[in-house]
C-alpha cells in the first residue's frame, strides 16, 4: 500500500501548525485554542506512525472497520482516537469501546447506545453533536433549530460528555462564503450556552477551510489531506 514518508508527514504537520498558529494571531484567538485533530482515514498504519513520531498524538477515523486495526497497532502509544464518521447503530458497542470522541452525533437513539455501552471506569465518551449548517437536504446533521432539545437529552446521559457541536459545510470557496456555516455553529454554540448546556468544543474546519473556521472560533480542525496527501482509494 502506497504510503507517504515519514519526512514528508513530519513536513506537512510543521506546516500545519504554523499555519493554525498564524490564523490564531491573525483573528485573535488564544494562541494554543484550536487543537489539530489528524484525519487519518484511507491511510495505512505506517502514516499514523509517522505523525506520532513527529509528536500528533489525536487521530479521526470514518470507517470502524477500518480504524480497529489501527487502534490496536498503536495501543502502546498515547493516541487519543475520534470517530467522525456516520454511525450505524450496530456499531456502537465498538465504538464506545474503543474511541474517545464522538464527532458526529445526530439522534438520541445512537448518543442512548453509546451512553450504556461505555464502561463507566472509562472517561465518558466525549461527545459533539453534528449540525447540517448548509441546509442541504443531502448533508449530515440536525437541523440548527433541533440541535437544543437534542443537546439537553444528551447532556442528562451518563457515560457521555457532551463538548460541543461539528459541522461539515457545504464546499465554498470565497473566504466570505466559507465562514457564514462557521459563524452560525458557533452562534448556536452561544444559544445553547445561554441556555444552560456548558460546551468547550467547536469541531470545524478541514484542509480547505481552515482559516475561515479558526476565524469564526474553532477550537478543533480536522485536518486530512494537507498532512497525509490525497486520499486513497479504500480497500
Ligand atoms: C475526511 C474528513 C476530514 C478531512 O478532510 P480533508 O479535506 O482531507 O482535510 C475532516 N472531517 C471529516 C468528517 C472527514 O470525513
Amino acid at each position: 500500500m502506497k504510503q507517504a514518508s515519514q519526512n514528508t508527514i513530519a513536513q506537512n504537520l510543521q506546516s500545519i501548525r504554523e499555519q493554525i498558529h498564524q490564523a490564531e494571531l491573525q483573528y485573535g484567538r488564544e494562541p494554543g485554542s484550536v487543537q489539530l485533530l489528524a484525519v487519518s482515514k484511507t491511510r495505512p498504519i505506517e502514516d499514523i506512525q509517522s505523525a506520532l513520531t513527529a509528536d500528533q498524538h489525536s487521530f479521526g477515523e470514518n470507517y470502524l472497520q477500518d480504524a480497529l486495526p489501527k487502534i490496536a497497532a498503536t495501543s502502546e502509544a498515547a493516541v487519543e482516537w475520534h470517530f467522525i464518521g456516520p454511525i450505524q447503530s450496530n456499531k456502537t458497542r465498538l465504538i464506545a469501546e474503543h474511541f474517545d470522541w464522538v464527532h458526529t452525533i445526530e439522534r438520541l437513539k445512537i448518543a442512548r447506545r453509546l451512553s450504556e455501552q461505555r464502561n463507566p471506569t472509562l472517561e465518558p465518551l466525549n461527545i459533539c453533536i453534528q449540525v447540517n449548517t448548509s441546509a442541504e437536504a443531502s448533508k449530515s446533521g440536525i437541523a440548527p433549530e433541533e440541535t437544543l432539545p437534542l443537546a439537553k437529552q444528551i447532556a442528562a446521559l451518563p457515560n457521555l460528555c457532551l463538548r460541543g457541536l461539528m459541522t461539515i459545510p457545504a464546499a465554498a470557496t470565497e473566504f466570505e462564503q466559507q465562514r457564514q456555516p462557521f459563524r452560525l455553529l458557533r452562534e448556536l454554540k452561544d444559544d445553547l450556552q445561554t441556555e444552560g448546556i456548558e460546551l468547550d468544543t467547536l469541531s470545524m474546519g478541514m484542509s480547505n477551510d481552515m482559516q475561515a473556521a479558526i476565524a469564526e472560533g474553532s477550537t478543533m480542525v480536522r485536518i486530512g489531506t494537507a498532512i497525509f496527501g490525497a486520499r486513497l482509494p479504500r480497500k
